[in-house]
């Protein structure tokens, strides 16, 4: 049996989860792609045709629009609401799913236009609604957010009877030979590397500034690259949902142009996310450096190298043989997502989770009523799903706790 689904949003993420899409046709059923900028979803569904043979409706939407949201989904059938728009859109998505009757997922939390908190209370408030309405809402069924929160799980399912220590690892090892470009918007990517750094240890958040905690780390299929901590929304569920973890960490890696190049916008200004006046016009420093930056669609053909994104994760073992360390990733290839879908690694490893959320919602398998993050629900099919789908995941015992 098939189901059909409304994707929102038509830019990197989406054009690889609706090429998934189309590739698993036993699963979904009538694929409907709606975003603000029609000739975008036309231009994927055209990719979409030309690679699979399947064709996509395509709409015009505004999802800030509740109502008009919830007549399309009526009207094309839809059983989930895909949310590959922007965070801000999430409320406003969660609220057409309920008025219409029908599931939801997403891959980033929910967050006012004017501030960058990261938090995810916005949308944990829905659980009610969402529980009384009999609906599921899956929030960050991305990479990480996503895999790296369902390989904790299943690291605590099967190998670890707690996780103690935890450790996201973000690498992406990839070159597109530009001075300086983001590998998914570009306005959410800087919101993020300039917030202040935070981590959960000991029962509370340590916050230090952005971008100053920088350690080397030879990642798996990649090499030594710099990694910086960081504060990433997974933090906030993962110290929650598994309270006894005393120490969760998020680590992404940034070459030295693009540091240099961040701090630089950021000195002057540019990152910034309150309105300034410009020739009497109010404009948000960030949303026209985002005009003006490479879209990170476009990177798929420029881009060589891998990304390697996984968990290291420590606790007590299953079998009661003392403390064990575990780490678990994947690796991916930039080349080999473009030819497979037109897209580079960082787009390819958040759309196909994306996909793979969706059908674990459509094939019954996480239909659960209520507002659920990742971590929340059974592993085993998705990570069953992520070996045949091309992302698949390896994970190896490690001789002790990381040491930095
Ligand atoms: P893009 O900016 O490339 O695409 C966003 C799309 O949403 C655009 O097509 C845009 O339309 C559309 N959109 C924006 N506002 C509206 C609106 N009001 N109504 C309808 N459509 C709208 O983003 P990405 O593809 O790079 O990222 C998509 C999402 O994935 C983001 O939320 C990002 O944070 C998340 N992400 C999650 C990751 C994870 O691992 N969990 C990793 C990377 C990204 P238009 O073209 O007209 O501007």
């Amino acid at each position: 049996m098939t189901g059909n689904v409304l994707v929102v949003g038509a830019g990197g993420v989406s054009s690889v989860a609706v090429h998934k899409m189309a590739m698993n046709p036993e699963i979904f059923g009538t694929i409907t792609l709606a975003s603000r900028t029609k000739a975008k979803c036309d231009e994927i569904a055209e990719s979409v045709r030309a690679r699979t043979g399947v064709d996509i409706a395509t709409r015009q939407l505004d999802a800030m629009d509740v109502a008009a949201t919830a007549a399309m989904i009526r009207d094309c059938g839809a059983q989930v609401v895909v949310n590959l728009a922007l965070p801000y859109q999430d409320l406003k998505l969660m609220d057409a799913c309920l008025e219409a009757g029908v599931h939801y997922l997403d891959t980033a939390n929910y967050e006012p236009e004017d501030e960058a908190k990261f938090e995810y209370h916005w949308q944990w408030a829905y659980q009610d609604k969402f529980r009384k309405a009999g609906l599921t809402a899956i929030l960050g069924s991305g990479f990480d957010p996503g895999v790296t929160s369902v390989y904790a799980t299943w690291l605590r399912k099967h190998k670890l009877s707690g996780i103690r220590q935890l450790d996201v690892l973000d690498c992406n090892g990839g070159d597109n030979g530009l001075p300086f470009a983001t590998n998914f918007n570009p306005e959410i990517n800087i919101r993020e590397v300039t917030a202040p750094a935070r981590h959960w240890e000991g029962g509370a958040w340590v916050e230090t500034p952005a971008m100053t905690h920088k350690v080397p780390f030879d990642f798996p299929g990649v090499g030594e690259k710099n990694m910086y901590l960081m504060y990433h929304e997974e933090l906030e569920s993962l110290s929650t949902h598994f309270p006894e973890i005393e120490r969760a960490r998020f680590w992404m890696t940034f070459g030295d142009a693009y540091i240099n190049h961040v701090t630089v916008l950021q000195n002057v200004g540019m990152t910034g996310i309150e309105p300034v006046m410009h020739d009497g016009q109010a404009i948000i420093p960030l949303q026209f450096l985002k005009t003006v930056l490479p879209n990170p669609g476009d990177l798929g053909a420029k881009t060589v190298g891998k990304t390697c994104i996984g968990d290291i994760a420590t606790g007590p073992a299953k079998d009661g043989s003392g403390e064990k360390t575990y780490y678990i990733y994947n690796i991916c290839d930039h080349e080999e997502c473009y030819a497979e879908v037109g897209s580079q690694a960082v787009a390819y490893t958040t759309g196909v989770p994306a996909m793979i959320g969706t059908a674990m919602i459509l094939k019954g398998v996480w239909t659960k009523p209520g507002v659920w993050n990742m971590e929340q629900l059974d592993p085993d099919a998705f990570m069953d799903m992520l070996n045949t789908q091309g992302l698949p995941w390896e994970v190896h015992e490690l001789d002790a706790p990381v040491g930095f």
